[in-house]
């Protein structure tokens, strides 16, 4: 097999693996039970939360810990709404966030908030002075994703923290793709709130971490015990915490010298393709993007079918977001970036990793070749 969907997810690094065993076997206390066989489970938690604030460049006590990106987006996104409801009720977004946010801001305009969807150019960014006419005396939040998993296009998040701090409002970005995968650490972008997830980092799945700037008022969205500060009831994933720690310090370690490797293998590979495959359009290309993301449009093919195609020779690839999979919609970003549906149905995401060497990426040059011309040769699309 070759893997070439890590931003859908990551293998469990071998290393990280070894962290959580222990307390998975011998150290099962409940953290927040009194005696000392617990407290070491206590002790052990409050140390990763040290090691991910030094990756992410800020204090422990901004650290929680969440079970997914999905629930740091939805406690940052929710949280600051339902906290702050009193000073105002206006949201504002972009139209190419992870559905963890949209769905998060949609559900809260059945509470009364009102949200605005920026719109992006034609390299998928947003533009600062567009989210700067938008805020109104009643913005209560600004969320905008740090780099979108569909294309890997970064936006302009330590301008827009600029911008949102001289006006006092919150701003959260979603950091589920950055992490691990920018050599520098995320705090440094300025944004009050961060999400992260353990599983694209090489972490283990259902564990994840927001970022809190210590003056950012939020409301629990769990009710419950007074775990995390009160602000995540529930019984801490201690093993789960120990290996998101550890993924974090080994991500930040490599992230350097993996950003230009897989800078080089990417930029490649997008040169030979567009030699090799007549047709074909990579997305996002005038903007700055992580460089572990390529996503692709080829004329008069389904990328469906070219993922099943691909699928056949042994490589895993996908047409965008793992979470919507199956979905006859074409892709919400690829439309706000102005591709007809047709083009955006006719497109994939490849997303390189730490195994990805030169020889997988000339394998699925050749696979991917022969899968469109096949493809083609019998396409009515
Ligand atoms: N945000 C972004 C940008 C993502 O890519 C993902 C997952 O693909 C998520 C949030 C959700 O993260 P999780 O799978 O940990 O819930």
């Amino acid at each position: 097999m070759i893997y070439l969907d890590h931003n859908a997810t990551t293998p469990l690094d071998r290393r990280v693996l070894e962290t959580m065993l222990p307390y998975l076997e011998n150290e099962w206390g409940n953290p927040s039970s009194p005696y000392r066989f617990a407290s070491r489970a206590k002790i052990a938690i409050e140390k990763a939360r040290n090691q991910i604030a030094e990756c992410a460049g800020c204090g422990p006590g901004e650290i929680i810990f969440t079970s997914s990106g999905t629930e740091s987006d939805n406690l940052a996104v929710r949280g600051t709404a339902h906290a702050l409801r009193s000073r105002g009720n206006h949201i504002v977004t972009t139209a190419i966030e992870h559905h963890a946010v949209l769905n998060t801001c949609k559900a809260l305009e059945t509470e009364g908030f009102r949200v605005t969807y920026l719109p992006v150019n034609s390299s998928g960014v947003v533009s600062i002075k567009e989210l700067e006419n938008r805020l109104a005396p009643e913005t209560i939040l600004v969320t905008v994703m740090h780099a979108n998993n569909e294309t890997g296009v970064l936006q302009p998040v330590k301008e827009i923290a600029d911008l949102t701090k001289k006006r006092g409002i919150p701003f959260h970005t979603d950091a589920v793709q950055t992490a691990g995968k920018i050599p520098y650490p995320l705090c440094e972008l300025g944004a009050d709130l961060i999400s992260f997830s353990g599983h694209k980092l090489y972490g283990p799945k259902g564990t994840a971490a927001l970022y809190i700037h210590e003056k950012t008022p939020l409301s629990p969205i769990l009710t419950g015990g007074l775990q995390e500060n009160g602000l995540r009831a529930g019984t801490e994933n201690v093993a789960g915490i120990m290996g998101l720690a550890h993924a974090f310090s080994l991500s930040a370690e490599s992230a350097e010298r993996e950003y230009k490797r897989l800078e080089e293998l990417r930029d490649r590979f997008e040169e030979r393709i567009c030699t090799l495959i007549p047709g074909t359009k990579i997305n996002g290309t005038g903007a700055p993007r992580i460089p572990n993301t390529t996503n692709i449009s080829f004329d008069s093919v389904d990328g469906e079918s070219i993922v099943l195609g691909l699928d056949l020779h042994g490589i895993c690839v996908s047409t965008g977001s793992a979470c919507s999979t199956g979905e006859p919609e074409p892709s919400h970003v690829l439309v706000a970036m102005g591709l007809s549906p047709k083009e955006a149905q006719g497109s994939i995401r490849i997303s390189l990793g730490r195994d990805t060497g030169e020889a997988e990426m000339d394998t699925a040059l050749e696979a991917l070749s022969d899968t469109i011309k096949r493809l083609r040769s019998i396409s009515s699309v």
